[in-house]
């Protein structure tokens, strides 16, 4: 099975993938993670793309296109692929049909997660990630049990994204409406597009997900 968890920043989409990657035994593809490391281990493409990605802006096509066919080759026993923040243009969705074709692959599902522009912003604002072990926390819906300390990892301290600042996060939202939620209405034309209501908790959100999936 092969799908593509879609939906606004912030609407859920990261919490999802870990939960589905390890349910349906599915190679987890996040184009925001792949930059994210690029940008971490200082190579030249990542330099080109941190001043994109802190602006909001959306990096080229080639380049997370490029990502994608890389890390598609990694299925390996896999049952299939989890595209997280993958197509985010209509340009980059033929670019992906041209990448299955190739690659003789199919998408089953393209699973829309929605909730309210109010709440994206403060699910935004609100995140943060432990900057030695990575876990996810939200200080508003899943707060640490001591203010900016990790619950999991001994001296972890909480921290932001550099690209979570309240102007990145309106010109998410914007660059979102404008060039991504175009990519529903391709994927509708085809007959692949569920949505979800993703106000829900985690669980209960999952569970619909599930029910769709199968
Ligand atoms: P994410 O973690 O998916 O929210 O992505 C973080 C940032 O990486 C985005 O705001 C973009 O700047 C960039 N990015 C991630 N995926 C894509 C994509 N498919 N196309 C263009 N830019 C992307």
């Amino acid at each position: 099975m092969n799908i593509i968890l879609f939906g606004p920043p912030g609407v859920g989409k990261g919490t999802q993938a870990v939960l589905l990657k390890d349910k349906f035994k599915l190679l987890h593809i996040s184009t925001g993670e792949a930059l994210r490391g690029e940008v971490a281990r200082g190579t030249e493409l990542g330099k080109k793309a941190k001043a994109i990605m802190d602006s909001g802006k959306l990096v080229s096509d080639d380049i997370v296109a490029g990502i994608v066919a890389n890390a598609m080759q990694n299925v390996g026993d896999r049952k299939g692929v989890m595209l997280d923040g993958f197509p985010r243009t209509v340009a980059q969705a033929k670019i992906l049909d041209t990448l299955c074709a190739e690659k003789k692959i199919r998408i089953d599902h393209v699973v829309s997660l929605e909730a309210e522009k109010e709440l994206i912003l403060k699910r935004l604002s609100g995140r943060r990630f432990c900057d030695k072990c990575g876990k996810d926390y939200n200080i508003y819906f899943n707060p640490p049990k001591v203010e900016g300390e990790c619950d999991a990892c001994e001296g972890g301290r909480l921290t932001q994204r550099t690209d979570d600042s309240e102007a990145t996060h309106l010109n998410r939202l914007n660059v979102y409406e404008a060039q991504t939620e175009p990519v529903k209405g391709y994927y509708a034309g085809k007959g692949l597009l569920r949505t979800v209501d993703g106000t829900g908790t985690p669980e209960e959100v999952f569970s619909e997900v599930c029910k769709i999936l199968g």
